[in-house]
């Protein structure tokens, strides 16, 4: 699966691999946040605000859903199955296990019930941290 990845690193051991089709979702975030959404949100800042802001947004999509991935990896673990990579790609990430998990209860749980409860509660966080955040710059 994803053999054109690439290794950008390891989690305690867990090789972590990027598909090349994650540029396009980069691209795609990056280009809606800076010519629709945060003119709308923030009118008055310059278009290099608006890309860079969009790009840091998109890239902060991709580590949550690195941080997704994760957690379906530390969950595996907990329940003793070990975890070949996780790989983002265009439509998500797919962590591969080694092995079938022993019960249906450890497979829902490392399926559901804990890692998309991560994702919800870091969207908060981050859409906390934003209403915090200051005013954007305007443009001279
Ligand atoms: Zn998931």
């Amino acid at each position: 699966m994803f053999r054109t990845a690439i290794p950008v690193g390891r989690w305690a051991g867990i090789a972590v691999r990027v598909h090349w089709s994650v540029l396009i979702v980069l691209f795609l975030i990056t280009d809606l946040l800076a010519s629709a959404v945060l003119p709308l949100a923030a009118p008055g800042a310059s278009a290099g605000w608006y890309w860079v802001t969009g790009g840091l947004t998109a890239v902060g999509f991709l580590a949550s859903l690195l941080l997704h991935e994760l957690s379906h990896a530390a969950v595996a673990r907990r329940h003793g199955v070990g975890v070949k990579k996780i790989t983002l790609w265009m439509l998500g990430g797919a962590a591969e296990l080694k092995d079938e998990p022993s019960t249906p209860r450890a497979d829902f749980q490392i399926a559901v019930a804990v890692s998309p409860l991560i994702s919800p509660r870091r969207a908060l966080r981050g859409a906390a941290a934003r209403a915090r955040a200051a005013v954007p710059p305007r443009a001279p």
